[in-house]
């Protein structure tokens, strides 16, 4: 089934592993933005991957993946959360010159200036806990490796992804090595299981649901599935959030707004929702 993540078991339990499929919670992302294909791709794959890593969360924040680019594209951004829900939005500083086979390097590192930022933010229900950031460079060709890299340095479990991605579906494989066996017999599990996951090819990954994929991947060893959940498109923008966010700009600036341009309006960059506020609704504001 497509809008879905499977988390599973491997090997007796040596490995654990996500598999999601984004169908018409993606097109909502793509529907949203005229992305050239290299970008919108690499959006995609960075959507898959966040849904994957924020599966585990142990909390109700939300977890925000950013690649800061210092070529055509600025910016890619994702959020989501433990329950499914995600937004993805990427600022360009030239559409039109970029290659619809430009790698990711091209499109974020071309003068090795690329950033990638993972923010772990515990919202509301922990707000005495401050955000978690990671930053570090720019490593790596595809989404995936840069993923990877950044994993390596965090976390003490080896971790490793495979990304997919058109204007039609996101798809996305997470396998880790659980960090409790270290027996000689899980070492080869676990390369083992990369050899499998290594021969899956975008095509393949594109074309077939969830279960088929784990299916033809494992079908030597017992897949033991532990829960799934839905995913879908969710942009936590509101009138009430702009209404707070001009509160905190302040009369001054928001009456200098309104005196140039007669209303403020406020656009969404994730969901394109534009929200104005005229005369009387800033004056209501204070
Ligand atoms: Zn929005």
């Amino acid at each position: 089934m497509a809008d879905q993540l499977l988390r599973f078991m491997l090997q007796g339990g040596s490995v654990r592993g996500e598999i999601v499929r984004l169908e018409q919670a993606w097109q909502q992302v793509v529907q949203r933005h005229q992305l050239p294909a290299s970008v919108r791709d690499r959006l995609g794959e960075l959507s898959a991957a966040a849904l994957l890593l924020s599966a585990s969360l142990k909390f109700e924040g939300k977890l925000v993946l950013q690649i800061h680019g210092d070529g055509p594209v600025a910016l890619f951004v994702v959020e989501s959360d433990a329950l499914g829900g995600f937004r993805a939005t990427v600022k360009c500083r030239d559409a039109q010159a970029i290659a619809p086979d430009a790698s990711l390097s091209d499109l974020v590192n071309r003068h090795g200036k690329g950033r990638f930022v993972v923010t772990l933010d515990p919202g509301r229900e922990q707000a005495d806990k401050p955000p978690y950031q990671g930053i570090v460079p720019f490593e790596g060709d595809t989404v995936a490796e840069v993923l990877e890299h950044y994993m390596q340095r965090s976390e003490q479990i080896p971790s490793r992804l495979w990304l997919a991605s058109d204007g039609e579906c996101a798809s996305g494989m997470m396998l880790q090595k659980l960090p409790e066996q270290a027996s000689t017999e899980d070492d080869r599990h676990w390369e083992h299981c990369q050899i499998l996951a290594d021969t899956l090819h975008r095509p393949e990954m594109l074309a077939s649901d969830n279960e088929t994929l784990l299916h033809r991947l494992f079908w030597e060893s017992p897949v033991r599935l532990l829960d799934q959940h839905a995913c879908h498109f969710r942009c936590s923008c509101s009138r009430e959030k702009v209404a707070a966010m001009l509160q905190m700009l302040g009369k001054e600036e928001v009456d200098s707004v309104l005196g140039e341009q007669g209303s403020v309006r406020i656009h969404c960059d994730y969901c394109n929702a534009f929200y104005r506020f005229g005369a009387d609704d800033c004056e209501a504001l204070w």
